[in-house]
């Protein structure tokens, strides 16, 4: 039987000490770090993770700004807000609530963000930093799927380290940060051919492809740390992973439930970030 691994709890403890973080640079430099949070039309899930995003921000001790925008704002009104925010000493950080409506380019919008305030980690300079070992903020989903990794205590160096999925959001930089602790990294996706083969090899094996239940107890090896990074909302309402938790359960030593294992970690590394960014744009190192 594997042991859970609880999101809710290390999720916490991160937000613990980021606040009593921003309290101490509050203190000493009189500085409050803001996130400004832009969302573009009504999508409710959006909305949802915009709120909660509002809410952690106000837990820290940050100030949050919203800009909720209609559906029907162009990407030129987008991109000139983005860069109005990029110059205002009072914005540390700017997230651009993705997906945006489909007559915007997101890579655009990603572009167009201060590299020094882009707390999703998402623009391309941000990205390469990554590539090369030299980064000031990591993406959130995987940077949380690390720091629940590390809360097992699994040494990931020598071991056999297997992602699904490849988007740029999750798949590419978690096995790029899982090639960071030395892991034998492989990463497969929709063209991959006889995945089975490949994920009962893992010893640590995260799955992010958004498909409900699709690692099955049989693709996984027995004693593999399993790190279910997908969430898929059910048509009874539920919400589920990417793993077939009952079938992976009994095999895993280690598991994520879902929901309560990656998915309260984005917002904790969000917030994380924006100290971050806000001791940057001050020059500030510790
Ligand atoms: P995506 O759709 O961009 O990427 C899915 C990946 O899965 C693709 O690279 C694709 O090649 C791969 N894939 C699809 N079918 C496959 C198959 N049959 N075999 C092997 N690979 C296959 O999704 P994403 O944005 O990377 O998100 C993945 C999951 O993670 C989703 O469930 C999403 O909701 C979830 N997610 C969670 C958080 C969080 O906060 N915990 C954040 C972002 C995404």
């Amino acid at each position: 039987m594997a042991k859970l691994i609880d999101g809710k709890a290390v999720s916490a403890r991160i937000k613990e000490e980021v606040r009593q973080e921003t309290a101490a640079f509050m203190e000493k430099y009189g500085i409050q770090p803001s996130l400004a949070v832009v969302i573009v039309g009504n999508d409710p899930a959006s909305r949802v993770y915009v709120n909660n995003k509002k809410k952690a921000c106000e837990l820290m001790g940050f100030k949050s700004i919203e800009y909720a925008l209609p559906e029907d704002t162009t990407q030129e009104e987008l991109i000139a807000l983005v860069k109005k925010m990029n110059v205002d000493p009072a914005i540390n950080g700017i997230l651009v609530q993705l997906p945006v409506p489909k007559h915007i380019n997101d890579m655009a919008i990603i572009k167009s963000i201060n590299p020094k305030k882009d707390v999703d980690a998402f623009h391309p300079e941000n990205v390469g930093r990554i590539m090369v070992g030299e980064y000031k903020f990591l993406p959130c989903t995987p940077a949380g799927a690390i720091e629940l990794l590390d809360s097992t205590g699994v040494d990931v160096a020598g071991k056999n380290c297997v992602v699904i999925g490849r988007s740029n959001i999750v798949g590419k930089p978690m096995a790029m940060l899982l090639l960071h602790r030395n892991g034998t990294v492989t990463i497969c996706h929709s063209r991959t051919k006889d995945l089975t083969a490949i994920t009962r090899e893992a010893d640590i094996l995260v799955a992010a492809v958004g498909k409900p239940n699709f690692v099955t107890g049989d693709m996984v090896k027995e004693g593999a740390v399993v790190i279910d990074v997908g969430i898929n909302r059910l048509e009874n309402g539920k919400l589920c992973g990417d793993v077939n938790f009952a079938e992976v359960e009994p095999k895993a030593s280690f598991i994520t439930p879902v929901p309560g294992g990656v998915g309260p970690m984005t917002i904790a590394m969000l917030m994380r970030n924006t100290l971050t960014a806000a001791k940057i744009q001050n020059g500030i190192k510790d």
